[in-house]
């Protein structure tokens, strides 16, 4: 292969292009995050001895655990999946947080509670579960049929219970399971909030779950709210979930909800869960031991933590497998030398400044919603600019999910290789690259998905699926 002739044409690594859908936001940067010291020599082992990289995995595991209870300011990656959608299965939280009871110092440090050698086990389980129970105020309802109260504009995931929620037909047409609990949490004062998170906690509601920046719209959790919501959390025992898949790292802080403005509401208490996505090199849920529910538990002494933490990842054969591992690994320590929450509020900042200089309109308030680097913009005005975005068929709203590098905040770059006039011979280069290798542009540019076409615009480098409406708004746009 003849990596480096190919990046004279598309220079790598710091480049900027039009592609701001970054796989749903799954994409912090451009540049190759393999390259730290540690961890390319780790790559070249395991190329040539693969058993004895993964002789040291247990030490590996450890080593992201720690760095991302350093990144994330006190939250652990407990449980690992293939994609966030799967960790957010309601039944998949209670089986956690069951454990995370099961196995607390509540118990184990309990003369009474705690498993004796020379009982029935059936009867150990039963006096640890019905601890849990009473801790969580469960009955079996919220053992056998468990659901999340949901923000009303939450995006209703992908499949599964959530997917009820949804505002588009062909996500809400596949939903299974137990309909998630819709509330307006927006609009909603506290007693209204609180009798509806009551009525829900008793229909089986073990959590409340919310995404700081909506998906929907792009407006943003305000501060006052996330305090109201955490309070009426912890008065009805519910657990407090937040959504970072989109926004962890790209507004302005680790965890969106983690912004000064919304560390100061509530702070004797955090969201007990996290649940973090791709971007990161994995996604699964985080945890923090002083939640809302959790910190009940009183995990205070760190071998009690990482004693739960080893229980629950030993039901599965390996949580995360080696070269996910180095990966994941390798992206925290990016995250950290590059400073990208720091650098995702620049980077809004100097986009912003570019839309209201290119479309005037925007200036007017509510026209540009999200947080940080995370921008919804009217979908007009993205197709206007030629802007690969995060976006959805029948949402007026486009995502802006740039890459958190420093060139994304660098006005002059922006102009000649993503909006402006001058971005022609950006595209036209990507355009000769992926004609080299048969390759596409990545992204459907009216609907999001997975782009189609072999007939896609060279001069642009845009492409389109085969949906009707896309193939006609397609044809509608104007070439650079
Ligand atoms: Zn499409
Ligand atoms: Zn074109």
């Amino acid at each position: 292969m003849s990596a480096p002739e190919a990046r004279n044409d598309v220079s790598a690594g710091d480049s900027l292009d039009h592609d701001m859908h970054s796989g749903w936001g799954s994409a912090y940067t451009n540049r190759s995050t393999v390259g730290d010291k540690e961890t390319l020599s780790l790559w070249q082992e395991y190329a040539i001895d693969k058993a004895a990289v993964d002789r040291k995995y247990q030490l590996l595991l450890h080593e992201y655990t720690d760095l991302f209870y350093k990144v994330f300011n006190g939250y652990y990656p407990i449980s690992m999946h293939a994609h966030a959608t799967d960790s957010i299965n309601p039944t998949t939280i209670a089986s956690l947080i069951l454990n995370t009871a099961a196995t607390s110092p509540l118990v184990l440090d309990s003369e009474s509670l705690r498993p004796k050698a020379d009982e029935k086990p059936e009867e150990t389980g039963m006096r640890v579960r019905d601890f849990a129970l009473n801790f969580l105020g469960w009955n079996e309802t919220h053992v056998l049929a468990p659901t999340f109260v949901v923000a009303d504009n939450i995006y209703g995931a992908g499949y599964g219970p959530l997917a009820h929620a949804s505002k588009e037909w062909e996500t809400s047409a596949i939903a299974a399971g137990p309909k998630p609990i819709v509330v307006n949490m927006r609009e909603a004062d506290e007693e209204t909030l609180n009798a509806q998170f009551a009525e829900a906690k008793m229909k089986g509601a073990i959590a409340v779950l919310f995404d700081m920046v909506s998906t929907e719209d792009g407006l943003v959790f305000t501060p006052e709210k996330f305090g109201l919501v955490k309070a009426c959390c912890a008065r009805n025992r519910l657990l407090l979930i937040v959504d970072e898949t989109m926004t962890a790292m790209r507004c302005g802080a680790p965890f969106a909800f983690q912004r000064s403005e919304y560390a100061r509401q509530g702070a004797e208490f955090q969201p007990d869960f996290v649940i973090f996505g791709k971007g990161i090199g994995v996604s699964g849920i985080a945890i923090s031991f002083g939640g809302v529910m959790t910190k009940g538990l009183t995990y205070t002494r760190s071998e009690d933590i990482l004693q739960t933490i080893r229980y629950w990842r030993a039901l599965v054969s390996r949580p995360i497998r080696t070269p996910n591992l180095l990966e994941a690994l390798s992206i925290l320590r990016a995250s950290v030398a590059e400073n990208w929450p720091e650098q995702s509020e620049r980077i809004g900042e100097v986009i912003r400044d570019v839309l209201h200089e290119l479309e005037p309109s925007t200036k007017e308030s509510g026209a540009i919603q999200g947080l940080g680097a995370v921008i919804a913009i009217d979908r007009d005005i993205a197709l206007r600019h030629r802007v690969m975005c995060a976006i959805r068929r029948r949402s007026p709203w486009a995502r802006l999910l740039p890459k958190l590098g420093s060139i994304s905040a660098d006005r002059d770059a922006l102009m000649k290789q993503v909006f402006g006039k001058e971005s022609k011979s950006q595209r036209q280069a990507l355009s000769q690259e992926a004609e080299r290798c048969g390759a596409i542009p990545l992204w459907c540019f009216i609907c999001g998905i997975e782009a189609t076409s072999e007939d896609w615009c060279r001069t642009c480098y845009l492409s389109y699926c085969n949906n009707e409406v896309c193939v006609a708004a397609f044809h509608r746009h104007a070439c650079v």
